[in-house]
């Protein structure tokens, strides 16, 4: 059973608005041996790959196009934990600064590139539901 719920993006899975994807060796090892289940709350959701980029702008998921999609950000986050509960999983590895996986940062909202202290809407449930989360510039112990 996996022990990591880990941002599909992180893997080498080409889930990310713009199609790419980020390699991290270590990561897409845990995958390879079961211990990581490989998640994109954004595709969950039912969003497409690729899709216009959002930010989160007064607690809304705002598309750079001025389209609100708060709806489908939210029902990525709820798969995700549901996820987390089918499988027991306690702990996820998020990437940084993403309006769905942000642990610590997200971008400000204006789509001009800056970033602010917050969470993505996932990053946020999970925590809120007892997951523990880390990030690719913050992993735990492996
Ligand atoms: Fe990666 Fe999360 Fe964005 Fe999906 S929603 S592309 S997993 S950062």
């Amino acid at each position: 059973m996996p022990e990591y719920l880990i941002s599909a993006c992180l893997c080498g899975i080409c889930c990310r608005y713009d199609s790419g994807c980020f390699d991290y060796p270590v990561l897409a090892k845990l995958v390879a041996e079961g211990r990581a289940l490989p998640f994109c709350p954004e595709q969950a959701g039912g969003l497409p790959t690729p899709r216009v980029p959002c930010e989160i702008c007064d607690g809304k998921v705002i598309r750079r196009d001025g389209i609100d999609c708060t709806a489908e950000y939210t029902r990525g986050a709820y798969a995700a934990l549901k996820a987390c509960r089918h499988y027991g999983i306690t702990a996820a590895i998020l990437k940084e600064s993403s309006p769905s996986c942000g642990v610590n940062s997200i971008y400000d909202g204006t789509h001009t590139g800056r970033k602010i202290p917050g969470e993505g809407l996932t990053a946020a449930l999970l925590r809120q539901n007892g997951v523990s989360l880390y990030t690719e510039k913050d992993l735990p112990p492996l």
